[in-house]
């Protein structure tokens, strides 16, 4: 990039997501639609269906769009206010370790999911902000239902709002949630995982427990994707990094897959590590989630 040659380590976020994005953009045209009239370039080079349509077409080479997406992550590194990313001392070597869920907010923040807004005790004026991933609303999601309810009660956090404030840490006067133009359900389940593991024996969930669409407010999103949590390959990824004689801290970090849900079911699985697709039996497969997607109907 500019004349310079860069080393990017620890890409399996990004490239989770940007999978699953891109993938949901081939499965569901109206969510393309959508983020091309985003005019985001940055977006719009994460997001192009690399797999399937033809590139001819537009002129766009994957040279180009690996290019754009490597330009992109250089661009949120050298972000002051982004902590997730990392340019080592010599210039040359990004680090991209972060959790799936700050980074999806962050690719996303133009194209974000809702706006919240809410009043505090502490603050006189109604503040409002913009995102893209909400958490999991409850952990009997998991821990009991097996993501039986995860409808009801992503319903019920979007109209309850319990929400402590960013500022005092109390809980806000009032929060209302706007969903209007909603184009896509975002949804972080690894928290939820880490703080059940915490408490007892890890929990475990298969793609086939996830409703394969949910309404929330009276419109219907179809699961596009989910991106999978696996501290077990942690020393794969160590070890690759070794190899390139890069150091780095060795806490948190975890290596993520991405799994893409076709409109007639089917499961594909992208692992960066490994370089390979699998399809059969995936959906039984018992794994951690890190974050689920959900794009609107057409
Ligand atoms: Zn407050």
């Amino acid at each position: 990039m500019n004349g310079t040659k860069y080393f990017i380590t620890n890409t399996c976020a990004f490239d989770s997501i940007t999978e699953v994005l891109s993938t949901s953009c081939l499965t569901v045209i109206g969510f393309y639609k959508y983020l091309e009239e985003r005019q985001d370039e940055t977006l719009y080079y994460l997001c192009y269906p690399t797999t399937v349509i033809n590139y001819a077409n537009d002129g766009v080479s994957s040279n180009i769009i690996y290019t754009r997406r490597a330009h992109t992550l250089e661009n949120l590194a050298r972000n002051p206010g982004n902590s997730h990313l990392v340019v080592n001392q010599n210039n040359t070597t990004i680090n991209c370790v972060s959790n799936a869920a700050p980074l999806f907010e962050k690719l996303m923040d133009r194209c974000y999911s809702f706006s919240v807004m809410s009043v505090c005790q502490c603050n006189p004026q109604v503040e409002v902000t913009w995102n893209s991933v909400i958490p999991l609303p409850n952990m009997s999601i998991l821990h009991e239902k097996n993501y039986s309810n995860l409808e009801e009660e992503v319903n019920n956090y979007f109209s309850e709002g319990y929400v402590d404030c960013s500022l005092c840490k109390l809980p806000l006067k009032h929060v209302g949630y706007d969903l209007t133009d909603t184009r896509y359900i975002c949804i972080d389940t690894e928290s939820a995982y880490v703080n059940l593991s915490e408490e007892g024996p890890e929990i475990k969930s298969t793609l086939s427990q996830l409703p394969e669409k949910i309404t929330v407010f009276g419109k219907e999103y179809i699961l596009t994707g989910a991106v999978r949590v696996d501290s077990a390959e942690i020393r794969v990824q160590q070890k690759a990094n070794q190899e390139e004689n890069y150091e780095q801290s060795e806490r948190g970090v975890s290596h993520y897959i991405a799994y893409t849900r076709s409109l007639n079911n089917q499961w594909t699985e992208k692992n960066d590590l490994l370089n390979k697709i699998h399809c059969a039996g995936i959906s039984n497969k018992r794994m951690q989630l890190a974050l689920l997607l959900y794009v609107l109907a057409e």
